[in-house]
């Protein structure tokens, strides 16, 4: 089996105020459905030391560092410069860099010169350290292509992950060489945008994720999401593309663990 979940944040505080056992429980509960790769995505420095704690008493959590936007609006250019120092150094011990990208939605616009540069330095880091790079884009489709076709992607690639556009712009993203990677929102009713362009991309270029605890689908709304939630995405898949849930989840998994060498 060995079923991937390619981006979650099981380190956040969130998962804290659960009772104790709760992170046991989702990384068992994932574990008995087959998933044995819980892959993080990374916030800033913090949050990367949470991940490697974390790490240490559950195996199947796989830490990942980067800087991400909501962490660059939150730090000085100077605190952005030693966290990029920093990465370079760890990034040794993780097999890909992110998350990284860019989001301009209103509440993080006033810092797009600031995300840019992260987000461009980072590219650049994970090139020179060949590693492939985990996405976050939000409203800047755009500015996001014209800054990857110019630094150009590490020959390693990489994923857009929480992906929740249209055909066409998820193709922009495949042809530079990047995967797309789907979660809960895939499932619920109004996301017909996103089922359509699921229907259409293929199999060899889809991952599955839950992003936990965000990104709850239906069933498990007003709670925090949990990785299993990845079989309900693989179901989903497997209808719009009238496949078996059980190929979606062996062919993503067989994507996600070739893309990070796991
Ligand atoms: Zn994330």
């Amino acid at each position: 089996m060995n079923f991937v979940d390619i981006h979650s944040h099981l380190a956040d505080p969130r998962f804290d105020s659960e009772q104790d056992s709760c992170r046991s429980e989702l990384v068992q509960e994932a574990l008995q459905a087959g998933i044995t790769f819980l892959v993080q995505g990374g916030l800033g420095p913090e949050d990367w030391l949470r991940q490697e704690a974390l790490a240490k008493k559950f195996p199947t959590i796989i830490p990942v560092f980067g800087l991400h936007p909501y962490w660059v609006k939150e730090h000085s250019d100077d605190e952005c410069e030693q966290a990029l120092n920093q990465l370079a150094k760890a990034q040794l011990r993780i097999p890909a860099v992110g998350e990284m990208g860019l989001d301009l939605r209103k509440e993080y616009k006033d810092c797009e010169s600031r995300q840019i540069e992260v987000f461009e330095r980072q590219l650049e880091l994970a090139s020179f350290a060949n590693k492939p790079v985990v996405l976050h884009i939000v409203r800047a489709h755009e500015e996001s292509l014209r800054i990857l076709q110019f630094w150009g992607l590490p020959k390693a690639g990489g994923f857009v992950h929480s992906f929740n556009g249209s055909i066409k712009k998820a193709n922009d993203f495949i042809l530079l060489g990047l995967k797309i990677s789907v979660g809960g929102s895939l499932c619920h009713e109004h996301s017909k945008v996103l089922q359509e362009a699921v229907a259409h991309i293929s199999l060899e270029n889809l991952l599955l994720e839950s992003d936990s605890p965000d990104q709850a689908p239906a069933s498990l709304t007003g709670r925090l999401n949990r990785p299993i939630c990845i079989l309900e995405v693989a179901a989903k898949i497997a209808e719009l593309k009238g496949l078996k849930p059980r190929e979606v989840l062996d062919r993503t998994s067989q994507n996600a663990r070739k893309l990070l060498a796991l």
